[in-house]
């Protein structure tokens, strides 16, 4: 794929992501992110792009990537809360760094914001609107130049502290993920399902791209917990975690649609589904965590979640998750 579609693609994450008021908080200030960006974006997107190129200069990135699915991880994290007989993410996943870069800013006490500026250029930095906004964006600017790197437009998924995930792309089944979502759901999250699921589906065929908005919604929730937490959250009643409970609930669908259409995907990327994994025990953290706070107690995600885990409609896509983590995994996440 060119490095103009990919940057595209990247842009169109942004606009979207941006342009939705549930995407980390809000705001109405792409401008900052769009000023940094490289190619041009489609002419049918958000008008507050307008105007934005530095001339399609493209960052060079330093990781060289390894996808090597038998390779472990040179530090893996700390095991996680499984059980012996769950699958535990941490023992599976290969984990890449990410260059460091000085930050001088105001990091406003929290631990992940300061982080995810630390592993993100200056020039893929977002720091204009909410600061859970920022980090959200910011960390798309980080995704997308270490998925530059590869000559295939990997996904990359970020963990914490410099480490993240290299993943392939599947076969591009993005247009059939909607299939697997039943009408309450739809309605639900009607704004995301309309917006990814739906328009953009056609053109934006890569699946892992559901998965970085997901990944970027983690970098939302957990800045926003850690900012109520300094006295330093500034995006009032804005909801941080509805996009986690949405992607969540998408990006589980898709599953199934890899189920259908590339299971032999399923079946041997572990890179995969230890990073699906991750993204379900995170989601579930900071759901659990952030819902805990009397700011955040009436967060809807709490309703899509239940959705997932109980509602008739999303039987299938369950039983879909079981089948492919395992019962054990499931019951510990899933079943609670
Ligand atoms: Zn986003």
């Amino acid at each position: 794929m060119s490095d103009l579609i990919k940057s595209s693609f990247f842009i169109l994450a942004i606009l979207f992501c941006v342009k939705l008021s549930g995407c980390g908080a809000p705001d109405n200030s792409p401008s900052e992110r769009s000023k940094n960006e490289s190619p041009k974006p489609p002419p049918s997107e958000d008008d507050a792009n307008n105007g934005s190129s530095d001339g399609g200069k493209k960052p060079q990135p330093s990781p060289t990537p390894s996808l090597d699915p038998n390779q472990k991880p040179p530090s893996a994290p700390p095991s996680g809360p499984g059980s012996s007989t769950s699958f535990d993410w941490r023992q599976h996943i290969k984990l890449d760094d990410v260059p460091t870069y000085s930050f001088a800013g105001n990091t406003f006490g929290s631990k992940i914001f300061k982080d995810i500026m630390e592993h993100t250029p200056s020039s893929q930095r977002f720091l204009t609107s909410g600061r859970s906004t920022q980090a959200h964006e910011s960390q798309h600017g980080l995704v997308s130049i270490m998925r530059n790197a590869t000559r295939e437009d990997d996904g990359f998924f970020y963990y914490e502290n410099g480490k993240g995930s290299y993943v392939v792309q599947p076969k591009k089944v993005m247009a059939k993920v909607k299939d697997y979502i039943g009408p309450k759901f739809r309605q639900e999250a009607k704004s995301r399902y309309d917006l990814y699921l739906v328009q953009q589906a056609t053109s934006w065929p890569e699946v892992l791209y559901l998965f970085d908005e997901w990944n970027a919604y983690v970098a939302t929730s957990r800045s926003a917990i850690e900012l109520v937490e300094s006295g330093q959250w500034d995006n009032g009643n804005s909801d941080p975690f509805d996009g986690l409970a949405d992607f969540l609930y998408f990006c589980s669908a898709s599953i199934m649609a890899l189920q259908e259409y590339d299971p032999q995907y399923l079946e041997k990327n572990t890179q995969f589904k230890a990073t699906y994994a991750m993204l379900v025990e995170q989601s579930q953290k900071y759901i659990a965590e952030g819902t805990k706070l009397n700011l955040f107690k009436n967060s809807v995600s709490l309703r899509r979640l239940e959705m997932l885990k109980r509602d008739e409609e999303s039987a299938k896509i369950r039983k879909t998750m079981e089948t492919y983590m395992g019962s054990e995994w499931f019951a510990q996440f899933m079943n609670r």
